[in-house]
C-alpha cells in the first residue's frame, strides 16, 4: 500500500499541514503528555489561557521535535508555542464535493494511528484505519439527510474510552453539515471538554454557518481543500485504476474536479448513459411541452438511479434485522418479541427512506451540475476564452449554442441552472425547481 495520503489528489498544502500536525501528536504521545488534561492545544479564540499552563509547554520542548514549531510570530504570543503548527483535537475539511473531504479524514486518522511514521501505509496502524477495522478509529457516515443526537451521543460516550493502541481515539464525521442541531450541540460538548486522547475529525462543504455552527467552527482547525486540477484527477485514475489515459483525461474534465465521479464515468457505462441524457436536455428544449417533457425525464432518471442505489442496501438492512429479532420464531415470548420488533422495523423503514431521499437529490445535483458544466461551456465560447470545455464531447454543440445565444443568453442559462439548484437545497420540491429551470432555460 502506498502512502495513506496517496489518493488525497491535488493538496499538496493540505498534506504538508497534516504530515506536520501528525509528527507533533507523535512527538505528545512520545513525551507521554496526552493524558495531561488539556494535553492538546485547543483552537479557537476562547481558548488563549490554555497556552499559558506552564505544565503544557513541555509536551513541546522535545529538542528533536523542536524545528516543527519554530514559527518567530507565534512563539512568543503564545508562551513559546505556536498553536498554528502542532496538534490540535478538532478538525474541519472542507472543499467542494469530490475535492477528497472525508479521504483527507480518513488519511489523517492514518497518520495519527501510524506505528513507524505520518502515514507510511504499510504498519498495522495505517492499514487497519484505511482498511476500516482499526478500533480507535471510529467513521460516521449518514445515511439519511441528518445525523441525530442519539447517534452522536453514543458516539461521544465511545470516543471518550481510552484508547486500545495506545495513540489516538479519532472519530471521523462525512458531512458534518447534516448534523441535527441538538446532535451538534452533543458534539460540541465534546469538542469544548474533549478526553485527553480524542480526535474529532469533521468533514463539511465550507465553515458558512448552514454548514457548521459558529461555535464548533471557533474550536477546529480548518483544512480547506480545493477543487483538484483535471490533470491530477486524470493521473490518480490511470495510476491507481488502471484506466486507460485518454479515457481517465475525458472523465476527468467531465467531472469538474469529481474524484469519485470521474471513476464512475470511465467506469460505469449506465454512469455514462444518464451523463450523455443529461447533455441531450439542451437541444430537446423546443417548447413549453418539450420542457416539461424534459423535467419529468431529469426527476424520473434521478428516482431510478436512486433506487438503483439503495435498493440493496435496504434489502440486506431488513433481512439481517429479521434475523436479529428471530423473525418466524414460535413458543412462549415470540409474540410479545415481535411487538418489539415492529416498532424496530418502523425505524428501520424510517432510516432507509430518508436516506433514499437523499440519494435521489445527490443524483439530481449530479445531472444539474453536468448540465451547470454545458452552459459554463457555451458561456466560455462565446466570450471566446482560453479555456478548456467541461464537456468535450458536447462542445460542438455547446459552441452552436454560443452562437445563437450570444454570451448574456449563456449566462442567463447558466444562471438558471444554479437557481435551481440552490432552490432544492432551500427544500424547494425538486419537480417544481427543476420545471422552472427547463422553462428559463427555453425562454432564455
Ligand atoms: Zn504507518
Amino acid at each position: 500500500m502506498p502512502d495513506v495520503f496517496a489518493d488525497l489528489v491535488g493538496q499538496d498544502e493540505a498534506v504538508v499541514e497534516l504530515r506536520r500536525a501528525a509528527a507533533a501528536a507523535a512527538a505528545v504521545l512520545r513525551a507521554g503528555a496526552a493524558d495531561r488534561a488539556p494535553a492538546l492545544i485547543t483552537a479557537g479564540p476562547a481558548s488563549g489561557a490554555e497556552f499559558a499552563d506552564p505544565d503544557g509547554d513541555a509536551e513541546f520542548a522535545d529538542p528533536d521535535d523542536g524545528a516543527e514549531f519554530a514559527d518567530p510570530g507565534g512563539a512568543a504570543a503564545a508562551g513559546g508555542v505556536d498553536p498554528a503548527a502542532g496538534m490540535t483535537h478538532a478538525w474541519i475539511f472542507t472543499g467542494p464535493p469530490g475535492s477528497g473531504r472525508s479521504v483527507a479524514a480518513r488519511a489523517f486518522a492514518a497518520a495519527l494511528q501510524c506505528v513507524h511514521g505520518t502515514g507510511c501505509g504499510e504498519c498495522p496502524g495505517c492499514r487497519t484505519t484505511m482498511g476500516g477495522t482499526h478500533a480507535d478509529v471510529r467513521l460516521v457516515v449518514p445515511e439519511g439527510l441528518s445525523i441525530g443526537v442519539g447517534e452522536m451521543r453514543a458516539l461521544v460516550l465511545r470516543a471518550a474510552s481510552t484508547p486500545s493502541g495506545g495513540r489516538w481515539q479519532v472519530v471521523v464525521i462525512e458531512d458534518a453539515d447534516r448534523l441535527t442541531e441538538a446532535a451538534g450541540n452533543a458534539l460540541l460538548k465534546a469538542i469544548e471538554e474533549p478526553p485527553p486522547r480524542t480526535v474529532f475529525l469533521l468533514c463539511a462543504p465550507s465553515t458558512h454557518p448552514d454548514d457548521i455552527s459558529v461555535t464548533i467552527r471557533s474550536r477546529c482547525r480548518v483544512v480547506p481543500l480545493r477543487q483538484p486540477p483535471a490533470d491530477a484527477v486524470a493521473e490518480v485514475l490511470v495510476r491507481r485504476d488502471g484506466i486507460a489515459p485518454d479515457v481517465a483525461q475525458w472523465a476527468a474534465a467531465a467531472a469538474q474536479g469529481h474524484v469519485g465521479r470521474a471513476r464512475r464515468l470511465a467506469r460505469d457505462p449506465e454512469a455514462r448513459k444518464r451523463r450523455e441524457a443529461v447533455l441531450a436536455v439542451p437541444r430537446r428544449l423546443t417548447g413549453v411541452g418539450a420542457a416539461f417533457d424534459a423535467a419529468s425525464a431529469l426527476i424520473e432518471a434521478a428516482e431510478a438511479e436512486a433506487e438503483a442505489s439503495v435498493a440493496e442496501a435496504d434489502t440486506t438492512e431488513r433481512a439481517a434485522l429479521e434475523t436479529a429479532l428471530g423473525a418466524g420464531g414460535t413458543g412462549r415470548g415470540a409474540a410479545g418479541a415481535m411487538r418489539g420488533a415492529a416498532g424496530q422495523l418502523k425505524e428501520l423503514e424510517k432510516r432507509q427512506k430518508s436516506r433514499a431521499t437523499r440519494a435521489q437529490r445527490d443524483a439530481l445535483d449530479r445531472a444539474l451540475v453536468d448540465l451547470a458544466g454545458f452552459y459554463r461551456d457555451a458561456l466560455t465560447m462565446a466570450l471566446r476564452a482560453p479555456v478548456a470545455p467541461v464537456h468535450t464531447d458536447t462542445a460542438a454543440l455547446a459552441g452552436a449554442g454560443a452562437q445563437k445565444w450570444d454570451a448574456e443568453g449563456s449566462l442567463r442559462r447558466l444562471e438558471a441552472v444554479l437557481a435551481c439548484r440552490a432552490a432544492i437545497e432551500a427544500n424547494v420540491k425538486p419537480r417544481i425547481a427543476v420545471e422552472a429551470m427547463m422553462l428559463a432555460l427555453w425562454k432564455g
